[in-house]
């Protein structure tokens, strides 16, 4: 597949949406041992909303459809990850057409762009136990497939470069956010938005792949 129609995307985000929701009670148990308790629950409330969006309207063009999944994030999730989750889907808009459909080459670009709009709003570098230390490995992998053309492998080499960063997150000791008190404790424990970020990528390539 060399394109990505919008209602395939809208599809795959609604299957993240959902994966996310289920999944609330690990990434609570997660945060709740490195942070403060209320990752699951800040993503399962914009990502529920996501899911009500989705269920309701129709996106013509992607950017559009990226667009408003973004804003419904930044509105209803709050707090550090709001902005970071919201960022991660907003930041790289611009290498989306305006168009129905995408190619693997800007969606690559886009969801780097996002990842760089991150580390400058966060200040946060990969390796410091962030969501980073997925979505970079994720945007280093999808940078490699996109050469291909081929929009299934892009989200599968996602989804593999993502969880490798969310296992590679648990030997690091935190040095940003909130974790960063938890200093010793937090070794041995992903970070919660990598696994919410590991979460994503993967429902993404199931989707993709299930019809
Ligand atoms: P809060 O830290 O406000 O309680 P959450 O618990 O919802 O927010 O989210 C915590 C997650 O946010 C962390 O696991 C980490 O992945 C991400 N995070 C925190 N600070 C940053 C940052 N500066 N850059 C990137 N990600 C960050
Ligand atoms: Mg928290």
């Amino acid at each position: 597949m060399d394109r990505l129609h919008v209602d395939r995307f809208q599809k795959m985000f609604l299957h993240a949406a959902v994966t996310i929701i289920e999944k609330e009670p690990e990434l609570t148990r997660i945060d709740s041992v490195i942070g403060d308790g209320d990752h699951g629950t800040g993503m399962k409330r914009g990502f529920q909303a996501v899911k009500t969006l989705l269920e309701h309207k129709a996106y013509e063009y992607v950017d559009e459809l990226c667009y408003a999944v973004s804003i419904e994030l930044i509105k209803t999730m709050g707090g550090a990850s709001g902005v970071i989750f919201g960022t991660m889907f907003f930041g790289g808009i611009d290498c989306l057409a305006h168009t129905p459909e995408v190619t693997a080459a800007q969606l690559s670009a886009y969801f780097r762009k996002g990842e760089q709009s991150i580390e400058r709003k966060g200040k946060a570098k990969p390796g410091q136990k962030t969501m980073l230390d997925a979505l970079d490995p994720a945007c280093r992998a999808m940078e490699k497939a996109a050469f291909s053309g081929d929009i299934e492998a892009l989200f599968r080499e996602a989804a593999a470069g993502a969880l490798a960063g969310v296992e590679s997150s648990k030997m690091v000791r935190s040095k940003v956010g909130r974790s960063k008190n938890f200093q010793d404790k937090t070794i041995g424990l992903p970070d919660p938005g990598a696994v919410s970020t590991g979460l994503i990528f993967q429902a993404f390539y199931e989707s993709l792949t299930s019809e």
